[in-house]
């Protein structure tokens, strides 16, 4: 499956990121499980760039998440009680209960780390979330067009990003990038 992208280009320098950065496989590695990591497009100071950095403004769509899991599980294994199981059928129950877990080790992570955001090139605190505005249209041809001021600065340089739609879609590599939450909640690279 391909997808489609946006570059985001400051207007004084050449700084620039796509966000198909964002759909990059970045897994923490807790406790010997790893789960996904919860991202968006942030600047790093450190790194003088934007880039991809943690992000816990998800919490109340987990929660959102555990509730439908639970209900999915309980309906799962009401309309099993009976009958013989195959091996597939097993395992398409314990779908939602692998997913309860990744939820609840991942809201473990997310109350203790929110507050200690990091960027996940370089690790540096010192980032600020990207809150501007990149929504182009999407055409027919399965690319964003066009282009927009996001209303974001790029920090120091004082240029503004500005968001283009781009003509190449591009393929998710699935290879994971892991990141170790050690006993103290503290990130590092695995
Ligand atoms: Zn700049
Ligand atoms: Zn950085």
């Amino acid at each position: 499956m391909s997808m489609p992208s946006i570059v985001l280009r400051c207007e004084k320098c050449d700084d620039s990121a796509n966000t198909f950065s964002l759909f990059r496989n970045l897994r923490y590695l807790f406790k010997n499980i790893d789960i996904c990591i919860s991202k968006s497009f942030g600047y790093c100071i450190d790194c003088d760039s934007l880039g991809v950095i943690e992000n816990f403004n998800n919490i109340d769509y987990k929660l959102e998440q555990i509730q439908y899991c639970s209900e999915e599980s309980i309906n799962k294994a009401r309309s099993v009680v009976s009958i013989n199981l195959t091996p597939s059928m097993m395992q398409s129950s314990a779908a939602p209960v692998q997913e309860l877990t990744s939820i609840a080790y991942f809201l473990a992570i997310a109350l203790k780390r929110k507050g200690d955001e990091r960027c996940l090139r370089c690790l540096s605190r010192n980032i600020i979330e990207f809150d501007g505005d990149m929504n182009l249209h999407y055409g027919l041809g399965g690319c964003f067009e066009g282009n927009k001021r996001t209303g974001f600065h790029h920090l120091g340089c004082g240029g503004e990003y500005i968001a283009y739609g781009s003509e190449n879609r591009f393929f998710l590599g699935r290879k994971p990038t892991y990141f170790n939450v050690s006993e103290s909640w503290d990130l590092s690279k695995a």
